[in-house]
């Protein structure tokens, strides 16, 4: 027997880090196994369903590498994958069901639901539809919502991840198994397409745990055999005190890609979430998390979103591609006039900036002095530690000799290391004075990479020119 796993997520919204997680650890599962990862969309609630969300979906999920065999535009012998073209599927379960007397159609009001509920209240016991369970039901129209008749007992059951778990009774009721809309609810149908699909793990978030018993239930109803269970522990927001939300942080996948981040460090970053190899190995590319992963690894108590880490993982995904292929992915993130450069020079540029970046996005900020003319900015100066100590004259006189050496310079980066050497020699300085001083002027921006590699990739022409500019903004300052 292959694996045979699924992500179904429901298209309301954007998908977020728990979600996409889930996807990752399913899709793992099945990879290892050379098994069938299925995107199935669940799409039975409308009134919460969002526009785009779909795509939007098949965008994040493409976006991380994860592929999907069977499902939506792939096609496959389950077809179709949408669930609300599946409709008459779940009809004909729905009748197999009432005719082993194990569903009914549920006559009563609003109102009258809300009366039990009262009642149950005032005697001070849980409220069970299964008390008021309708001794004589209608034929189901399909106007009445079709409920469940559940058959209330305990249960052991083995998951996982989370291992052994019991419930008693109490947590089976009847539940709605189709809505008077027409549209099946989510308890219902997605045992019906798990056991089509031929599911065989069901990995999914820790908020359906409360619910298994009902599934549970229904299984034996419908005389399906229950696929493995796995559930995956909440991911929490960084202090740990609760389910990560929208407000810590819990946000649209894609944002990330728009961000600068590497699926590789997402992937990364996602798969550690809540799962190790036992070692203290960090970086795992996605050939290594395929072999390596298993549930028996996945913790059992919740994860928690630091997002610190991601960006460090992002840092060491980016420090391991070549400037070939970070340049091609660096496309979108350059300013215009970066875009209208070379891309010889681009490669150059990135090849010096490539241990710094922590997200693609950082590129305009870190790179603009080599594409466009920085304005000089004094302030600079003064507030440096070191060169905050001289005096204006003190600083242009530097200027000055630098100047007059590097015109003279060869300006390969060999040359100017030996330049900027004898420069030390000469002026007796300290290179945290002599080099910084030098940095600011040409680049007018609180970092660059080696100095000698800077000044190359700007040419000796931008150089001297920023050189005078700044012996004349300092010149003022005398
Ligand atoms: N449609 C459900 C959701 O999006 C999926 C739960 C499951 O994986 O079974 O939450």
């Amino acid at each position: 027997m292959t694996i045979r796993t699924r992500f179904a997520p429901s298209p309301t919204g954007f998908v977020h880090v728990g979600a996409i997680r889930t996807a990752l650890f399913s899709w793992l599962l099945a990879k290892k196994d050379k098994g069938v990862f299925i995107l199935r969309i669940e799409d039975t609630d409308k009134v919460r369903e969002v526009e785009g969300s779909i795509q939007q979906i098949e965008d994040s999920l493409r976006w991380l590498g994860i592929d999907w065999q069977e499902g939506i535009d792939v096609g496959g012998p389950s077809e179709p994958y949408l669930q609300s073209h599946r409709l008459d599927i779940y009809k004909e379960w729905a009748n197999k069901l009432i005719a082993s007397g194990r569903a009914y159609a549920d006559p009563y009001t609003k109102e009258q639901l809300e009366s039990f509920r009262n009642q149950a209240k005032a005697n001070k016991s849980p409220f069970m539809y299964r008390d008021y369970r309708p001794e004589s039901p209608p034929v189901w129209d399909g106007s009445q919502p079709l409920r469940f008749k559940s058959d209330p007992k305990p249960y052991r059951w083995t998951d996982a991840v989370m291992g052994e778990l019991s419930t008693g009774y109490e947590a089976i009721d009847d539940f709605v198994l189709v809505k008077s809309d027409g549209y099946p609810t989510y308890n219902f149908c997605h045992i019906i397409d798990d056991k089509i699909m031929e599911v065989t793990h069901v990995l999914r978030s820790q908020e359906f745990i409360a619910s298994t018993p009902k599934f549970l239930n229904l299984y034996e109803a419908l005389q399906i055999e229950r696929p493995i269970l796995a559930t995956l522990p909440y991911v929490m927001s960084i202090d740990g005190q609760k389910k990560l939300g929208k407000r810590d942080g819990a946000k649209d996948i894609l944002e990330y890609k728009k961000e600068g981040y590497l699926p590789e460090a997402m992937v990364n970053f996602l798969a550690t979430l809540g799962w190790n190899d036992g070692t203290e190995q960090e970086i795992f590319s996605v050939a290594e998390l395929v072999e390596k992963f298993s549930l028996q690894r996945v913790q059992k108590s919740p994860a928690r979103f630091d997002e610190k880490r991601l960006l460090w993982l992002n840092g060491q995904w980016i420090r391991r591609l070549s400037i070939n292929d970070l340049s091609t992915r660096a496309n979108d993130f350059w300013s215009e006039s970066a875009k209208n450069s070379s891309e010889q020079l681009r490669q150059q540029i990135l090849a010096l900036v490539q241990d710094r970046l922590k997200t693609l996005s950082d590129l305009p900020t870190l790179t603009s002095y080599f594409f466009d003319e920085p304005t000089p900015d004094w302030q600079m100066v003064e507030n440096d530690k070191q060169l905050g100590k001289l005096q204006p004259a003190e600083i242009v006189e530097l200027l000055k000799q630098s100047l007059i050496a590097l015109s003279e310079s060869g300006f390969s980066a060999e040359d100017l290391q030996q330049t900027l050497n004898s420069l030390l020699d000469s002026t007796s300085q300290k290179p945290a004075v002599l080099f910084s001083i030098i940095r600011v002027s040409v680049s007018w921006s609180p970092f660059s990479p080696a100095l000698n590699e800077t000044l190359a990739v700007l040419g000796q022409n931008t150089v001297k020119a920023r050189l005078n500019l700044a012996i004349e903004t300092g010149s003022q300052k005398v």
